[in-house]
């Protein structure tokens, strides 16, 4: 068996080491200079979102044997929104860095893996399967999923991100739910470190919404300028457009694997997609190796992305005010149980009880 990995992000590398557990060595094809350069942003992990697993890094050092240090544990989290807020206590999750910084995900996932990287690689998907018995498709995009007939497009979105200085609670991450600043989506807040911060709104591309980026940061940033009451500098910018989100309609045709954004690892509720990323990629090499089949290792991600969707579907519908609402009631202690109790699966509850309003509206 000759395995050919094409892109050593957080899906391709987790499918590598897990690949070396079992002794398989796979090639491993990368576009860029080297692991992990591109621009450097803080994501994070929620628990809310990948239970029943309360703590990802953990168990993916239990059971898989891959070992990631995140910035900081989520202690907290401070959800506003246009006239409401929730302070949310507890085990919440982790932050991390990505890109092109030592400590990023990836570039601690690269250390971990001993097969050889082709770097600046230019090889083609059709390439690769002419030379390889199997190919993992672990780019980041959807491009070959599409090109292959093998993806679903649920929405596009716009993200705008800085980089910013001030005084922060590494601790912490905030969230802004609030129409105005953010049509249908969101902004957050997460510390690199008690100096620097990632500062970001991310709006998905509907004809309805206004999607004058420039607009919405410029309403957006003096905001969170004020709720700081720092001048937060900038030192550090991105902006991505029409970044697809949507999932494979199979893991595996023949011998080629989707993993990561290829299956459908990105949520489309608010985006989150590390934890889907590097568990597909693991899958992916379980099935390779004989232990699982792929397609039935990944149904529960499959099943979290279909409740994501209807989460995402009804936060069209909502205005900021019930938005205000929905803050206002998550301030009761039912509703801070609902999203920081680690035996509740909120999105799949959440999801179950808005489906019949989905429908409704359609
Ligand atoms: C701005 C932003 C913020 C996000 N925030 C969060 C968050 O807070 N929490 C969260 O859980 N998720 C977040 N996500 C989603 C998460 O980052 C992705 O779902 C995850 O990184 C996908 O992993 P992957 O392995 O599919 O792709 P990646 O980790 O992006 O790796 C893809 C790799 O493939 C390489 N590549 C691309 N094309 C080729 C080619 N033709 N040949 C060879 N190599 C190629 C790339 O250079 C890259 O190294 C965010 C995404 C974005 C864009």
């Amino acid at each position: 068996m000759k395995v050919a990995i094409m892109g050593a992000g957080l899906s391709g590398l987790a499918c590598a080491i897990t690949l070396e557990k079992h002794g398989v060595t796979p090639a491993i094809f990368e576009k860029r200079s080297s692991v992990g350069d591109r621009f450097v942003n803080a994501e994070a992990l929620l628990s809310l979102f990948t239970r029943p697993v309360n703590d990802c890094i953990a168990s993916l050092s239990e059971h898989h044997g891959i070992f990631l240090h995140p910035i900081a544990s989520i202690a907290k989290m401070t959800v506003y929104s246009k006239h409401e807020k929730v302070v949310l206590d507890g085990q919440l999750g982790f932050t991390n860095v990505r890109g092109r910084e030592k400590h990023s995900f990836e570039a601690q996932l690269g250390r971990q893996v001993r097969s050889k990287i082709h770097v600046h690689s230019e090889k083609t998907y059709e390439e690769l399967l002419a030379d390889y018995t199997h190919v993992v498709l672990a780019t980041g995009d959807s491009d070959y999923a599409k090109k292959n007939r093998n993806f679903r497009e649920d929405l596009t979105v716009s993200i705008k991100g800085a980089t910013v200085e001030g005084r922060f609670d590494p601790y912490e991450v905030k969230v802004w739910l609030d129409y105005e600043i953010a049509p249908f989506g969101y902004g957050y807040l997460i510390p690199f470190s008690e100096k620097e911060a990632n500062l970001v709104i991310a709006i998905p591309d509907l004809p309805e919404s206004n999607m004058d980026m420039e607009f919405l940061w410029s309403l957006y940033y003096p905001k969170v300028q004020a709720e700081f009451q720092q001048e937060l500098p900038i030192t550090d910018q991105f902006q991505i457009t029409g970044y697809p989100i949507g999932i494979c309609h199979s893991g595996r045709v023949g011998n080629t694997f989707y993993v990561g954004n290829n299956f459908g690892a990105m949520m489309p509720f608010m985006g989150f997609g590390q934890y889907a990323a590097w568990m597909t990629g693991i899958y992916a090499a379980h099935d390779l190796c004989g232990i699982g089949h792929y397609e039935d290792l990944t149904q529960p991600i499959r099943q979290s992305y279909e409740n994501s969707i209807v989460l995402r579907r009804s936060m069209e519908h909502l205005s900021s005010e019930s938005l205000d609402v929905i803050v206002r009631n998550l301030n009761s202690p039912w509703g801070k149980k609902l999203l920081t109790s680690p035996s509740l699966n909120t999105l799949k509850i959440a999801s179950y009880l808005l489906r019949p309003f989905i429908r409704q509206k359609s």
